[in-house]
This record gives structure tokens, C-alpha cells and sequence, in this order.
């Protein structure tokens, strides 16, 4: 007790740690309130631990703990992190990481001013879809385009432009939840407009569309299932008979595609996912997609069309509320150009992770695994599987060589494994199956190969040596 009393004479106040060199310093580096704050916060866990027991810190000591609180609070909240799960495109991990090229084009616009909504030519105001109208146009053959700040915003500004106080028709099939609350009937309710279902949870032909018309019909949706499959007997009606039979009649079909992919998916291995140019080619009025799921590139809806809806679409007052910024417009013009140019298995990370080549993939799991084989790590690779994820080709997986950590050979559990992977200031996020921790290289960048194994070294081997 009186040993205790003394040590805790021996604490300084704020004001005398505030009048070391190290304490102007950080006052100076995170102002003095904030200092000020650490060193209270420091103080107050030394006076527990010297209850507890312990004896009074040092100077140093105080100052350590402090600074190390400092630069733990002032650490960004939104950062970047690893994703070893082997899903490429993951709404949780932001989805898609962007292109060299895209990344350098936000640097360029988000620094100074920019043409955003300026003709340079005539010196006029101009319109901040032209940057990339022209682009979309060549790519899906469209007529007209337009962006909006996500597909969702996309949906309900066509919708709400289209089919206001009218019928829209769509197949039972395709009344889906997308994820994050995105419910096609709460998003038609939203949009004023009356939903009629027809047909059946699996099966929908054009004579249940064309029963259900009536003079208050505006038009025929049809939503791509993007994250779930139905097998087995199944029928869906093709977007070119929606198209014949609406037209006679004067509606419009659109079409909500979800994931936006421009290449042939059949290419790669997998089944083939339905792409803008096509659904336009069979006679789709709108069609609406994510910039950031199999596109590839940021956050953004993209509406591709017949000149006269996208016209209508551009003049709603909605269309203010979900403009893109510019600094996505940015990103979204260089991802864009990759199409343009042919680039885009190369150039977008998306497509880099989905075209991996087998045998790369296996030498970077063997990589990592000798690296950790040689401070004493027990681990091992196997055949395993990615998927595509974010809401495109369900079902799909592509073949991958995975790194295992079993939890028999782990000094804790896998959980508490993973926990500890999660929290590092560069995060590492894997998956666990059954006894394993799985790392999956197709979605971890190349060149983070050398911090998963410090990761790994780090929280495995660093827990022996405490
Ligand atoms: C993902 C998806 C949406 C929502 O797109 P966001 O860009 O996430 O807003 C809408 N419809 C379908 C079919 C989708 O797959």
C-alpha cells in the first residue's frame, strides 16, 4: 500500500510530459488538444497498471504509449487492406480496385479545375456525361448514354422517368434482392410505378407478358438474376421477344443487367454473362449497369439507349440527385479507354485476377508457403476454387492453388488467427473452411506478396516468440 502510494507520487502531470522535447514535438505533429488527450489517456492506464501492482513508467515510457495512441487515432478509418479470399468482386471490400491509368486520371482531375461541365471550344457550359458518352457509345453500340453515381440510382431514375403512375410488367423470376437492401419491387414502389408480376418463380414465356399489357403498361423490365441461379425446369422469355412484342405496341423494354461486362465471359472458363451490346443488339430500349462489378472500374451507374430515352432521363430533376462527381468520371473515362483499346485483360485488375494463368497462380501459393517454410511454419497449398462474387456469374468458380494453415499447426485458433490478420494496420482478410485458413492469390495483388508472408510471420510465428 505504501509502496503503491509512492509510486504513484512519482507520475507526472500532463503539463511536465507536455515540456519534454518528444512532447512539443508531438503538440507540434497532432496539435495540443489532441496530445494533451494522449497523455491523460497515458497517465490514466499507468495509475491502473501501479495499482495493479506495477511500477511507475518512465518519462519514455509515457511518451511511447502516447505517441503510439496518436498515431493509431489519426490512422485513416477508410484504408486499404488485402483481400486473400479469393472473391473477386466483393461490395464489402469496396469491389473493384482500379486501373494504374485510372488511379493517375483521378490524381490529374481531383488536384485543380477541370472541364467538368465546360466547353473548351466555345467557352460554354457543357455537359459532364460527355466525357464518357462518346466512349460508352462505341463500346455497346448504343445510341446515347448517360452516368449516375450507382446502377441502383440508375434503376430508379429510369423507372421513375419512364413508367411513372404506369404498369411496368416483369417475370416472377426476376423479382430479386440484389444485396444491401436492393429489392427490385421496393425499387419499382420507389419509382412510382405499378409492378405486375408474371409467370412463375421459374418459368415466364412471352404470352404471360403479353396477357398482362393494358393501356396503363409503359413498359417491360427485365432484371438479370446476377447473384443466385435457378436450375433444373426453368424458361425465361429473351430480351429480342420482350423487344418484338413491346414494340407493336408501342412500350420499351429495359434492361437491368447488374454487372456491365464487356468481354466474352465464356472466354475465360465460365459461363456466359449477359453483355450491354448484346441486349441493346436485340432490341433493349434502356440498359442499365454497375461500373464496379465485371466492368471493372469505379462506383457508377451506366444507362445506355435509344437517344430518346436517355434525352427524357437527362432532363428529370432526379437526375441532379444521383449525378457522378468527377472524380469517378475520371476513373471511369481511363477505364473505358482500356476497352477502347483492347487493354482490358490486361490493365483492369478485375480481368488481370478472372485471366490469372493456373500455373502463376500455383507459384505464388508455393511462394509464400516456402517463405514461411523457412522460419519454421508448418503450412501447405492445395487445389481449390475462386468465385467471381459482388452479384455476377453465380455459381461460376475458376480453378486456383490455395495457401492452408491448419489449426492443429497454429498456436491459437483459426478464428482468433484470422482476427489477428484482420487488424494489422495493412489487413489481411481470408477465409477459414472447415480446419483451414485459405489464402487465395488470384485476388491479392502481386505486388502484396511479400506483406501477406510478413503478415503471416508476423501473427503466426510473432505469437511463439512473446
Ligand atoms: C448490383 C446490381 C444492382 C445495383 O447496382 P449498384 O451499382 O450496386 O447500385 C442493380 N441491379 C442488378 C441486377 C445488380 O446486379
Amino acid at each position: 500500500m505504501m509502496i503503491e502510494h509512492e509510486q504513484l507520487r512519482l507520475l507526472p502531470s500532463v503539463d511536465e510530459l507536455l515540456h519534454t522535447v518528444i512532447g512539443q514535438q508531438l503538440g507540434a505533429d497532432f496539435s495540443r488538444a489532441l496530445t494533451v488527450e494522449a497523455f491523460r489517456t497515458a497517465i490514466a492506464q499507468a495509475r491502473i497498471a501501479i495499482r495493479a501492482g506495477a511500477a511507475c513508467p518512465t518519462y519514455e515510457a509515457l511518451l511511447h504509449t502516447a505517441r503510439e495512441l496518436l498515431q493509431r487515432q489519426q490512422r485513416p478509418h477508410l484504408r486499404p487492406l488485402i483481400n486473400a479470399t479469393g472473391v473477386i468482386i466483393n461490395t464489402n471490400l469496396g469491389r473493384a480496385p482500379l486501373s494504374v491509368d485510372a488511379l493517375e486520371a483521378v490524381r490529374q482531375v481531383g488536384a485543380g479545375y477541370t472541364n467538368l461541365e465546360y466547353e473548351l471550344e466555345e467557352g460554354e457550359r457543357g455537359s459532364r456525361h460527355s466525357h464518357v458518352s462518346g466512349l460508352l457509345r462505341k463500346l455497346t453500340g448504343a445510341e446515347a448514354a448517360l452516368v449516375t453515381n450507382n446502377n441502383a440510382a440508375a434503376v430508379l431514375l429510369s423507372l421513375s422517368t419512364l413508367a411513372l403512375g404506369r404498369e411496368v410488367v416483369i417475370s416472377r423470376g426476376q423479382l430479386v434482392e440484389i444485396g444491401g437492401g436492393f429489392r427490385v419491387p421496393d425499387v419499382m414502389r420507389q419509382s412510382g410505378c405499378q409492378l405486375v408480376e408474371v409467370g412463375t418463380t421459374n418459368r415466364t414465356n412471352i404470352r404471360d407478358y403479353e396477357a398482362a399489357l393494358t393501356e396503363q403498361t409503359a413498359l417491360l423490365l427485365s432484371v438479370h438474376p446476377s447473384n443466385f441461379l435457378i436450375t433444373g425446369f426453368t424458361e425465361s422469355t429473351s430480351i429480342g421477344a420482350l423487344a418484338e412484342l413491346a414494340h407493336k405496341r408501342n412500350l420499351l423494354v429495359m434492361d437491368d443487367l447488374g454487372s456491365g461486362c464487356l468481354l466474352e465471359s465464356g472466354r475465360y472458363g465460365l459461363a456466359h454473362e449477359p453483355m450491354p451490346q448484346e441486349s441493346l443488339a436485340a432490341g433493349a430500349d434502356v440498359v442499365c449497369f454497375s461500373g464496379d462489378k465485371l466492368l471493372g472500374g469505379p462506383q457508377a451507374g451506366i444507362i445506355v439507349g435509344r437517344s430518346a430515352v436517355i434525352e427524357r432521363l437527362a432532363k428529370h430533376p432526379l437526375m441532379r440527385a444521383v449525378r457522378i462527381d468527377k472524380m469517378t468520371l475520371a476513373a471511369l473515362e481511363a477505364t473505358l479507354r482500356h476497352y477502347e483499346r483492347g487493354q482490358a485483360e490486361t490493365h483492369i485488375p478485375v480481368w488481370r485476377m478472372i485471366s490469372a494463368r493456373a500455373e502463376e497462380l500455383a507459384r505464388r501459393a508455393e511462394y509464400w508457403a516456402t517463405q514461411l517454410k523457412t522460419h519454421e511454419m508448418v503450412v501447405r497449398t492445395l487445389g481449390g476454387e475462386s468465385t467471381i462474387g459482388g452479384g455476377s456469374l453465380p455459381g461460376e468458380k475458376l480453378p486456383t492453388t490455395l495457401l492452408a494453415l491448419d489449426a492443429d499447426k497454429m498456436p491459437m485458433p483459426l478464428d482468433e488467427l484470422a482476427r489477428r490478420l484482420r487488424v494489422r494496420s495493412l489487413p489481411i482478410v481470408t477465409r477459414i473452411s472447415r480446419d483451414t485458413l485459405l489464402l487465395d492469390p488470384r485476388t491479392v495483388l502481386k505486388e502484396q506478396d511479400e506483406e501477406v508472408v510478413q503478415g503471416l510471420l508476423e501473427v503466426v510465428v510473432g505469437s511463439l516468440e512473446k
